[in-house]
């Protein structure tokens, strides 16, 4: 590997770590002021965001520790079978790193992961070293979030949950076959078992914790994981189904949703294309669904359609409310708040906002229209004191009612 300074280190490290979806803070347009005109850039390498536990964003140094892999997933740039440019940091360096952009209050904490260099266990315990270090030698009180391999030694990684704050564990592809397919070296039973590891470890923690104030606080912000879309052949409703057993059965924070994007020297397993990056954005929507608006599993991949994918036009909230329409219209001055949740358009703090002020008064369409951004998607659904949707539930064409507007797409757009 030639030798790098460390600038060109992290240009491709940071880089690298753009795969990994556990930040939203991406897809702006490239500016910087190295032609001496005006302030700032767009390209602050390897910062990004994430969200804190009680929903403060916290600025992140993303990195990996290496792009070099003995694997060989096929969806990753960095596979060893991958014609990319190499590179390596040392613990120590990633410690320096973090605590020089630290000190200069770029960032609040490191999210770092690592393709897989000589073994898992080597790899797992340089990255524990780093968190190690950070936390023992440097006193360092930010965030830090480790991404695990999930076939190293347990004690490697119950090690890196007593530094880190958050720890993850990625399932990859939502079916044993397509990690099979694409990830031949991963195994499905591995990673299942590191969660569930992690998962007992952190309750053991908390456990601790109550009885013993001095107990470590173990992996605090818990565990969550990572889901490539589009490149297997698993439907939405595979993808719906699997998120949900993972929330139950390994108590995760968050699933994140990474639609596949095509990589330089794609293997031939691969799809062609990328899936529509809308695809990522209603398995989010569907994901909050059963999180915050009291759905079940079952009743999201009802939305879906018969070929399992939930429609890209409409969100899928609209699209169960569409097939179920017997539930509508709700009355949204009596109704209970499951059910005001079932409304297409309105959200949990609209619906909030709603029951605390029908104690002191009764709601009219006007009213509904001041929580919403589309009273016209919310009006067939609802009854107010001065609305009822007559018959409108029953249109044929009530779907192309509600549905966004279709925009035209500019011929010469940049
Ligand atoms: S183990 Fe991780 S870094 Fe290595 S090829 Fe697979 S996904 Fe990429």
């Amino acid at each position: 590997m030639a030798q790098l300074d460390t600038r060109e280190k992290l240009a491709i490290l940071a880089d690298a770590a753009k795969y990994d979806a556990s930040c939203a803070s991406s897809g702006t347009s490239k500016r910087d002021s190295r032609d001496g005109k005006g302030l700032g850039s767009t390209e602050g390498m390897g910062i990004c965001h994430a969200y804190a536990p009680d929903g403060r964003c916290i600025s992140l140094l993303k990195i990996l520790l290496t792009n070099s892999c003995i694997f060989d997933c096929h969806y990753c740039i960095n596979r060893k079978s991958s014609n990319v440019r190499r590179a390596r940091f040392t613990a120590q360096e990633v410690v320096q790193l973090t605590l020089a952009f630290y000190k200069r209050n770029y960032i609040e904490g490191l999210f770092l992961s690592s393709g897989i260099i000589k073994s898992s266990n080597y790899t797992m315990e340089q990255l524990v070293e780093v968190a190690r270090s950070l936390r023992e030698d440097h006193d360092f009180r930010g965030y830090i979030h480790l991404k695990t391999i999930p076939d190293a030694d347990p004690e490697l990684v119950r090690l890196a949950g007593l530094h880190a704050d958050r720890i993850s564990i990625n399932v990859e592809l939502p079916t044993v076959s397509g990690l099979e397919k694409l990830a031949p070296e991963k195994s499905a039973p591995q990673i299942e078992s590191a969660m569930l590891g992690m998962k007992g470890a952190i309750e053991d923690g908390k456990d601790a914790r109550k009885k013993y104030k001095s107990a470590p606080n173990f992996a605090p912000a818990g565990q969550s994981t990572q889901m490539i879309v589009g490149a297997d052949a698993a439907t939405d409703g595979d993808i719906v189904t699997k998120a949900s057993t993972l929330y139950d059965r390994f108590s995760l924070r968050r699933v994140y949703y990474s639609a596949f994007s095509p990589i330089p020297d794609a293997s031939a397993v691969l799809p062609l294309q990328r899936p529509p990056l809308m695809r990522e954005h209603r398995l989010y929507q569907s994901d909050w669904l059963m999180r915050f608006y009291g759905f079940r599993p079952a009743e999201v991949v009802q939305a879906a359609g018969d070929d399992g994918m939930l429609p890209l036009d409409i969100d899928p909230k609209l699209a169960w409310a569409l097939k179920f329409r017997e539930n509508f219209p709700v009355d949204v001055n009596r109704a209970p708040r499951e059910q005001l949740l079932r409304i297409p358009g309105l959200g949990t703090k609209a619906v909030d906002r709603l029951i605390r002020s029908r104690r002191f008064r009764r709601f009219t369409l006007d009213d509904v229209a001041r929580l919403t951004v589309s009273i016209a998607k919310i009006r067939p659904f609802i009854v107010t004191t001065d609305w009822s949707p007559t018959l409108l539930t029953d249109r044929a064409d009530l779907r192309s009612l509600v549905a966004p507007k279709v925009k035209q797409l500019e011929l010469f757009a940049a």
